[in-house]
């Protein structure tokens, strides 16, 4: 019965771009995704997730930077990477672009089942993150954030972030859950595909639990 377990994220196949809301593909089936500041880690988590390097490629690829980009797990499930932003250089009308469009995927988009919300460890719950935040509590919208590069900090001061996230989760935003995440060591990433396969509806998806911050 020692039947390894299975990625089903490892076949990912890059879709389309979408610059609007309108490009985007038919809203059916499932979609889960993954948003973070730039540098908080969004590539190498993608990267780890799926096993493989030409998902965060496509979506770092000039010209696709501030575009959702999708990509196919199956003929009814798609991964969202959308764009992130900080301390980039972009022009005001732009920034409102993105914001405008973000707010309204994540309030509109039917086959949405949740948001992976990507903060570097160190530097947990910055504008941008509440921001996300507050458009997913006033959609609705189950958020499961991964505290990035965990490896950066020992076990106790880690698991102390953790905490205190998931604290300060639990008072604002109830739809939230709280990880730990290294890609560098693969740390956390069975649960962060657990918690993929859970909303994707996969057949024998665990069920949810507190998770376990590792
Ligand atoms: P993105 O801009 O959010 O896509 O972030 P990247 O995945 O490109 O990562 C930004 C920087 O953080 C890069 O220098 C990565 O090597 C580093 N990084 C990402 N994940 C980890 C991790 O798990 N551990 C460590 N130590 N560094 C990481």
């Amino acid at each position: 019965m020692s039947e390894t377990k299975q990625n089903r994220y490892r076949a990912v196949q890059f879709l389309t771009s979408a610059h609007r809301l309108d490009q985007a593909p038919p809203d059916t089936g499932y979609e889960v995704a993954f948003a973070g500041r730039s540098n908080a880690g969004k590539s190498s988590a993608l990267n780890a997730i799926t096993e493989s390097k030409g998902l965060a490629r496509t979506s770092k690829t000039p010209g696709r930077t501030q575009l959702i980009n999708f990509f196919t797990v199956d003929e009814q499930r798609r991964l969202v990477d959308l764009p992130g932003y900080g301390y980039a250089k972009v022009p005001v009308e732009v920034k409102r672009h993105w914001q405008a469009t973000l707010e309204r995927y994540l309030a509109e988009r039917q086959c949405l089942r949740g948001l992976v919300l990507l903060m570097d460890v160190r530097h947990p719950l910055k504008d941008f993150d509440r921001m996300m935040l507050q458009w997913c509590a006033a959609a609705h919208m189950p958020v499961h954030v991964l505290l990035t590069k965990c490896d950066k900090l020992n076990r106790g001061p880690a698991s102390a972030v953790l905490q205190q996230v998931r604290r300060e989760m639990k008072r604002e935003f109830a739809n939230a859950t709280v990880q730990l995440f290294s890609a560098l060591k693969g740390q956390g990433v069975e649960e962060a595909r657990a918690q993929l396969d859970r909303w994707f509806q996969f057949e024998g998806a665990a069920p949810a639990e507190e998770p376990s911050g590792g």
